[in-house]
C-alpha cells in the first residue's frame, strides 16, 4: 500500500500518439494506397485557392483518376464559417465519403470542419469545445487524409479545427480526436516553393506550438522531449529555409548540393511542425491567447501574431520556468548558462527570419490595446501558462510588445 504523497506516477495520464505519417520527397506519390487503405472510395479534395493553381497539384488530382474525385479550393484568408458551409454542399453534391486535405492550417481546418459536419445535424459553432448548450460530437466522421504544404500550424496532426465566425472574427475551435486526419503523408518537396515571408511566419507559429507547449502546466513528459527535439530542429533549420526562399525569389539557380540542402532544411521544419501539434495536445500558452486576440481585432495572420507576441510573452514567463529556460536555451545553444539567453536567441532568430521586430512595426494601432485585453483575456490558451495571467498581465505584456513609445 502506497503512504507516500501522490506524485504523478500514482496518478494516470493518457499519451496519445496515433497518427500514421509518411514522410519524405514525394511521400505525396502515396496518396492513392492512403485512399484506399482507410476505405474512401469518392474522395472531394479540400485545398485553397493559392495550393490549386500550383503546378504540383493537378498531378497529385490525377493519382487518384481511377476514383471519382471532386475538387473543393474556395478557402483563403483565415478560414470563416460561410467557407466551410460552402465545402459541405460541395462534400454532399458529390456524395462524397471522406476528404484528401492539401494545404496549410487553413483548407486543414476546413476540411476538419466539413468532415465534422457531413453527418451531424445543425451550425457549425454549435458543436464549439466548452459551449455549455452545445449538441454531442456523436455521429460518424468521415476518414480525412492529409498533405501538409506548409510547416506551420501542424494540423494535419491535431484534432481540432479552428474556424472564425464571418462576421465577428471570434474563433471557434470545435475538437473531437476523429478530426484527425487517418493518414498524413508528409512530402517536403510541396514547400520548396514557399516564399520567405510565409516559411517565416508559419515556422514561428511552429515554434510557438513547441515552447508552449514544453512550458504548459501538467504532467507529459512525451510531449516534453517532442517539443525539445523539435525546437533543435527550427534552431537547426528554419532560417536556411528561409535564406533558400530569399534566393529563390532573387532568381537564383541551385547546384544540386543547395537544392538537396534545401530540401532537408524543408524537411526538418515539416517534422518540427507536426512534433509542435503533436506536442500541444498538452496545452499552449499567453502567446497563443495574445495572438488569437490579434487575428480577431485586426486580422493578424496566426504564424506572424505569434512571432511577434513571442518575446514579450517569454519575457513574462520566465521566471515562472527558469529551469526550462535553461533547458530550452542549452537544446539551442548548447553552451547557454542562463534562462534568458533563449529570448535573446528567439529575438536574434526573428531579426534575421524578417520578423518585424514589435507590434508598432507591424502597424497594429496602440488604441486597441484595451480590445486585445478583452479577448485575450477570454481565450482559453493562457489557462495552462506556467504561470496565471491576469488582464493587467496581458496589457503589460502587449505594452511590451509594441516597444518603445507605448506608455505603461
Ligand atoms: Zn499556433
Amino acid at each position: 500500500m502506497l503512504t507516500a504523497e501522490p506524485t504523478q506516477a500514482t496518478r494516470l495520464h493518457t499519451y496519445s500518439f496515433p497518427t500514421a505519417i509518411v514522410f519524405g520527397a514525394g511521400a505525396r506519390w502515396q496518396l492513392s494506397g492512403a485512399v484506399a487503405q482507410v476505405g474512401m472510395q469518392r474522395p472531394l479534395v479540400v485545398s485553397d485557392r493559392a495550393v490549386a493553381q500550383l503546378p504540383w497539384f493537378k498531378p497529385i488530382l490525377e493519382s487518384l483518376a481511377a476514383l471519382p474525385v471532386a475538387s473543393f479550393s474556395e478557402v483563403w484568408g483565415n478560414p470563416v464559417g460561410s467557407q466551410v458551409k460552402a465545402g459541405l454542399a460541395a462534400y454532399r453534391d458529390h456524395q462524397a465519403d471522406g476528404i484528401v486535405a492539401i494545404g496549410g492550417g487553413a483548407p486543414m481546418d476546413v476540411a476538419k470542419a466539413i468532415a465534422l459536419m457531413a453527418h451531424h445535424p445543425g451550425h457549425l459553432f454549435e458543436y464549439e469545445d466548452g459551449n455549455p448548450n452545445g449538441r454531442p460530437v456523436n455521429q460518424p466522421i468521415p476518414p480525412i487524409v492529409a498533405i501538409p504544404t506548409t510547416a506551420g500550424t501542424g494540423s494535419e496532426v491535431g484534432r481540432s479545427a479552428v474556424i472564425s465566425d464571418d462576421e465577428t472574427h471570434a474563433k471557434k475551435i470545435m475538437f473531437d480526436p476523429r478530426l484527425l486526419p487517418q493518414q498524413v503523408l508528409a512530402d517536403p518537396e510541396l514547400l520548396l516553393g514557399l516564399p520567405a515571408a510565409i516559411t517565416a511566419a508559419t515556422g514561428m507559429d511552429a515554434l510557438t506550438h513547441l515552447i508552449e507547449a514544453y512550458l504548459a502546466q501538467g504532467f507529459h513528459p512525451l510531449c516534453d522531449g517532442i517539443a525539445l527535439e523539435g525546437m533543435r530542429l527550427v534552431a537547426a533549420h528554419l532560417s536556411d529555409c528561409v535564406a533558400f526562399a530569399e534566393r529563390l525569389a532573387a532568381g537564383e539557380s541551385f547546384s544540386a548540393e543547395a537544392a538537396a540542402a534545401h530540401l532537408t532544411a524543408r524537411g526538418g521544419m515539416l517534422n518540427a511542425s507536426m512534433m509542435g501539434a503533436i506536442a500541444f495536445q498538452k496545452g499552449l500558452g499567453v502567446t497563443h491567447s495574445c495572438a488569437h486576440a490579434l487575428s480577431t481585432v485586426c486580422d493578424t495572420h496566426h504564424g506572424l501574431a505569434n512571432a511577434v507576441m513571442l518575446p514579450a510573452a517569454m519575457r513574462f514567463n520566465l521566471p515562472a520556468a527558469p529551469e526550462r529556460f535553461l533547458q530550452m536555451a542549452r537544446v539551442v545553444m548548447p553552451e547557454a548558462t542562463r534562462g534568458e539567453q533563449f529570448i535573446d536567441w528567439i529575438i536574434a532568430l526573428g531579426d534575421r527570419i524578417g520578423i518585424p521586430p514589435s507590434l508598432t512595426a507591424l502597424d497594429v494601432p496602440s488604441e486597441s490595446i484595451d480590445r486585445l485585453v478583452d479577448v485575450a483575456l477570454h481565450d482559453e490558451c493562457h489557462l495552462l501558462n506556467p504561470h496565471p495571467v491576469s488582464s493587467a498581465d496581458f496589457g503589460a505584456i502587449y505594452r511590451d510588445a509594441f516597444g518603445a513609445g507605448v506608455a505603461a
